[in-house]
């Protein structure tokens, strides 16, 4: 039986009492903890969200409201296949700022790792599978969607079961190791009638929207060229990522995807021809079956070109930047996980303006999840389908054979803007247009 403290704090937590009834003003802490002062709650509650009046002066940012997440037990439960480094580093953190979405279940071929993360989580034994047993996840109610975390080899067959016992899925980019593996998945979703989305962060992260935006609106001009840099240095040369099987290609599938993919998403138009060139380094035992650099240019049907490069052999650099006639962009950073930097430059009366726009910081894992987390209670198409990595395998396929042979590679046309993705976030400012 509940005392009448933790029947006002249960209340409180689910949203059923205001905080002008608080536990403050109930038991009187407020006097305590002010002195003799008069307890005053500021917070408003309208509709079961709490806001607070502006703080500060009509020149200043307003700040931010409380994020107001839904109650646990009413969020889109979610289980990760693989807990390899993204998902413990990343993605498991991540739930604990996501709003719609929370951790239900967790997959993985190693029981000890699993008891300990699932002891770390509140995971209960029950909700915890090897990967043979994917299909008991159908028996599971709390988890609605699957997301597969897993070496890009493995992707196809992870996603193809989680459709088969029932369950929506979300899946790490690359989206497989070739076109026709993408393909199957759509099919096995398509079948299954349970959606599919590609973990395009880049999509769902807040500087990269909101250039998208400005550049979409005009605010740069006429847009004409895009410079696109992802690079790292590898190290253990046994790692799947240089196994060709389990990989699927070198730098380009894994980190040159976000040049691809961040430019297509910008300018929400098609490539029609693309032309590269592959380099790596002699004799390094790292790229004896895949890539280090690519370089590769994509032209499209308005004429922008986007010069794009990624690397698996030179110092970290993820830059992004936009080059227009009245103004350019950059973002710094732009494909890490945390850190971007947006500046614009251009004209100001007579001088040349460079601001940075300061847009806070938000987990771009916990956005994108908890998009996934709306489009299935909301029964809406995700912004980054499974038609847009496969559209990504496309063209990636066609960047192999330019630079196999040497010669550019013509693409279909397509006249459609934003031809492979669904509509963007309720609340994220994604350029429509
Ligand atoms: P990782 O090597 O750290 O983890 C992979 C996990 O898969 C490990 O737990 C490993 O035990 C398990 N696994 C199961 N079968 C395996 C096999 N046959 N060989 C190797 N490992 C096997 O990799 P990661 O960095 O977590 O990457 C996982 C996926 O996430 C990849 O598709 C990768 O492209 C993607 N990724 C995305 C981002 C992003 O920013 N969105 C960042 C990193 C990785």
């Amino acid at each position: 039986m509940l005392s009448d403290f933790d029947e006002k704090r249960r209340q409180l937590l689910t949203g059923s009492v205001g905080i002008a009834t608080s536990l403050y003003a109930t038991y009187g802490m407020a006097a305590t903890e002010a002195g003799s002062a008069t307890a005053v709650d500021e917070g408003e509650v309208a509709g079961g969200t709490v806001s607070f009046p502006a703080i500060d002066a009509p020149t200043e940012l307003p700040g931010n409201s409380p994020p107001n997440p839904d109650v646990p037990g009413q969020r889109v439960g979610f289980a990760v296949v693989g807990l390899g480094r993204l998902a413990l580093q990343n993605i498991l953190p991540a739930f604990g700022q996501c709003k719609h979405a929370r951790l239900t279940g967790l997959v993985s071929g190693d029981s000890e790792k699993m008891r300990v993360i699932a002891s770390q989580y509140g995971i209960p034994r029950e909700a915890c599978y090897s990967y043979k047993e994917m299909a008991r996840l159908r028996n599971n109610a709390a988890v609605q969607v699957v997301y597969v975390v897993l070496p890009n080899a493995l992707h196809r067959d992870a996603v193809v079961q989680a459709a088969q016992a029932g369950k929506h899925v979300l899946c790490e980019k690359p989206m497989a190791v070739n076109v026709d593996e993408a393909r199957e998945m759509i099919d096995a979703c398509r079948v299954a009638d349970r959606k599919l989305m590609i973990a395009y962060r880049c999509q769902y992260e807040v500087n990269n929207q909101e250039l998208a935006k400005r550049a979409r609106s005009g605010e740069l001009g006429d847009i004409q060229l895009i410079d696109a840099i992802n690079t790292q240095n590898q190290g253990d040369p046994t790692q799947w990522r240089q196994i060709k099987k389990l990989a699927g290609g070198g730098s380009l599938p894994d980190v040159g995807l976000y040049c691809l993919n961040t430019t297509r998403a910008l300018l929400g138009e098609e490539p029609i021809e693309v032309i590269a060139r592959i380099q790596s380094p002699e004799h390094d035992p790292r790229f004896k079956e895949v890539e280090a650099t690519v370089s590769f240019v994509l032209r499209f049907p308005s004429g922008v070109l986007a010069n794009c490069a990624s690397s698996y052999s030179l110092h970290e650099k993820r830059n992004f930047r936009v080059l227009g006639s009245k103004a350019s962009a950059e973002i710094a950073n732009a494909f890490g996980y945390e850190g971007q930097k947006l500046y614009l430059s251009r004209r100001d009366g007579e001088s040349e303006a460079r601001i940075e726009l300061n847009l806070g910081v938000k987990n771009q894992f916990s956005l994108e999840m908890d998009h996934m987390a709306l489009c299935v209670r909301n029964n809406v198409e995700p912004r980054t389908p499974g038609e847009e990595g496969l559209q990504d395998q496309m063209l990636m396929a066609a960047i192999y054979q330019s630079a196999e042979t040497g010669k550019p590679v013509s693409l279909p046309v397509v006249t459609r803007r934003d031809a492979f993705r669904g509509p963007p976030p309720d609340d994220g400012p994604v350029g429509g247009g």
